[in-house]
């Protein structure tokens, strides 16, 4: 392990545990070791879900739970330039993209932090009925229980922010199993939680294998609530198995947009050059299929595939990159073989398609057809695909032909065609005159069809992880 590499242990129960194994991070980029993490198994899993229930028996109250919150936000910005780096170093992410980031999770903090302020049930319009007359009742919003937390690799700080922070909201101690590929930021979170003075219990990370900690968090019954991000085949399992539990899904997309001839060309080319690429496409709702209306296609191309080709491949340590590493290796073999599954089908390759050293270029793929993987499926990598239309309801179509419903967009100057869009677009968000991937922390966000079956952002995660209980007083 290089000497700069940071070496960091599980926290459970207030304690930071080693367990005499480790589990190596390494740089997508170089592949060099950047840090190891203490490895969890069955038995770490089981005592921080004791740890957890120990802590939720001494509940704590809003404002201090507040209080931890806008502490850690404080903690994030002192440290902001090292969590950026580090968020860079493990997962590959550009630097520019790493301290977006960084900044991002701040602001998820601050909201769940309002959250926990304002958590407060509804009085209920008893008099309404005839049964209800003479009564007085109101509702409580209480802590669901333990939350089990799963996260992913490609937004290692932010998205593990959604998830403890708006538990924390909510009252609830949490066991989280932050991506293998991606821990430190998690711990780095962990930290400045407990430095915020977190009492011992409340939050636990535990890494280690999948199965194993999953197996833990579905089977154990004082877990009451799973909170998943990642791929919808996982997710979807996890649900069917843990059947008594709440299970909340942030899953996968197959981004589309659509670009109406009426649009600002140059603003839809800048703006989607610059959102199908970032993070080499490994966001969820990365732009991935352009939909580009037939009297403006031309022009449109003539736009967009220069400034794909002017995006900066390299290093992501260095301000300068725009598109780094995919994860790792298995990645980006799958990613070129889609790649070349479109090529040899006939479809025709616009923009890289190729390597530069080991890096998969900006890739732009035209006339693929439905039944490719570069259209079907999520790539999680740097390719889009162009395709045109002739009327806005074949451009619905098409954007609506796929097994996924996360957020999708619409550039155009008319009024009548954004909101008809808005309307008959089967997503969790629509975008206008925006890329979809555009995402503010405090937005209900979430898909619907295999992309998942929650909203989260603070205010809505706080619902999810609280339930409500109604009182009832007789006059
Ligand atoms: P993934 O392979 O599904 O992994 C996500 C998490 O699940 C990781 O912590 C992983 O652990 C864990 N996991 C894997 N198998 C498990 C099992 N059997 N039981 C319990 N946990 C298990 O996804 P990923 O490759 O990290 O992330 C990419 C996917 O996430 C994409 O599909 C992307 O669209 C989606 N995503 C969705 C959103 C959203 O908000 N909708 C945001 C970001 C990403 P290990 O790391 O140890 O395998």
């Amino acid at each position: 392990m290089a000497a700069t590499a940071t070496e960091r242990k599980l926290l459970i129960g207030g304690e930071w545990v080693e367990t005499g194994d480790w589990l190596d991070v390494r740089s997508p980029y170089s592949g060099d070791i950047v840090g190891r993490v203490a490895k969890a198994g069955a038995a770490e899993a089981k005592a921080a879900v004791d740890a957890a229930e120990k802590a939720m028996s001494d509940p704590l109250p809003a404002h201090k739970r507040a209080e931890i919150l806008v502490k850690t936000v404080a903690g994030i910005a002192r440290r902001h330039d090292e969590i950026a780096r580090q968020i860079s170093a493990e997962a590959g992410k550009p630097l520019k993209a790493a301290k977006v980031e960084a900044s991002r999770a701040m602001s998820t903090y601050t909201f769940a932090a309002v959250e926990a302020r304002k958590l407060a049930g509804d009085v209920v319009p008893m008099d309404a009925s005839q049964a209800g007359e003479g009564k007085l009742a109101f509702t409580l919003r209480e802590p669901i229980g333990i939350v089990g937390a799963i996260s992913p690799f490609n937004f290692p700080l932010n998205l593990v922010a959604h998830k403890i922070a708006a538990a924390l909201a909510a009252g609830c101690a949490v066991v989280l199993k932050p991506a293998s590929q991606t821990p430190l930021s998690a711990l780095t979170l962990a930290e400045l939680e407990h430095e915020a003075g977190l009492p011992p219990g409340w939050l636990n990370v535990v890494v280690g294998p999948a199965s194993e900690i999953g197996d833990v968090l579905v089977e154990d019954e004082r877990v009451r609530a799973i909170t998943f991000t990642g791929s919808s085949g996982v997710g979807w399992k996890l649900r069917e198995r843990a059947a008594r539990k709440k299970v909340v899904l942030e899953l996968g997309n197959a981004t589309p947009v659509i670009v109406h001839s009426d649009a600002d060309l140059d603003e839809a080319a800048s703006k989607l050059a610059a959102n199908a690429f970032s993070f080499a496409g490994q966001s969820c709702i990365s732009v991935q299929r352009i939909y580009v209306q037939k009297s403006g296609y031309d022009e449109f191309v003539k736009r967009f595939v220069p400034l794909v080709e002017d995006l900066v491949v390299g290093d992501p340590a260095e301000e300068d990159t725009d598109v780094g590493p995919v994860i790792d290796e298995d990645a980006r073999e799958r990613i070129l073989s889609w790649i070349q599954e479109a090529r040899e089908g006939g479809a025709e390759i616009l923009a890289g398609g190729d390597l530069e050293g080991d890096l998969i270029r900006p890739t732009v793929i035209a006339n693929a057809t439905l039944d490719m993987k570069v259209c079907r499926e999520e790539v999680f990598g740097p390719v889009v695909v162009l395709d045109s239309y002739e009327s806005l309801d074949d451009a619905v179509a098409l954007a609506n032909g796929t097994r996924y419903g996360l957020q999708a967009g619409i550039f155009t100057a008319d009024l009548r065609a954004a909101l008809k869009a808005a309307k008959s677009l089967e997503f969790g968000g629509v975008t206008i005159n925006e890329a979809p991937t555009f995402r503010a922390d405090q937005m209900p966000y979430g898909g619907v069809k295999d992309s998942g079956n929650t909203r989260e952002g603070p205010a809505y995660a706080v619902r999810e992880l609280t339930e409500e209980r109604v009182v009832v007083i007789d006059l």
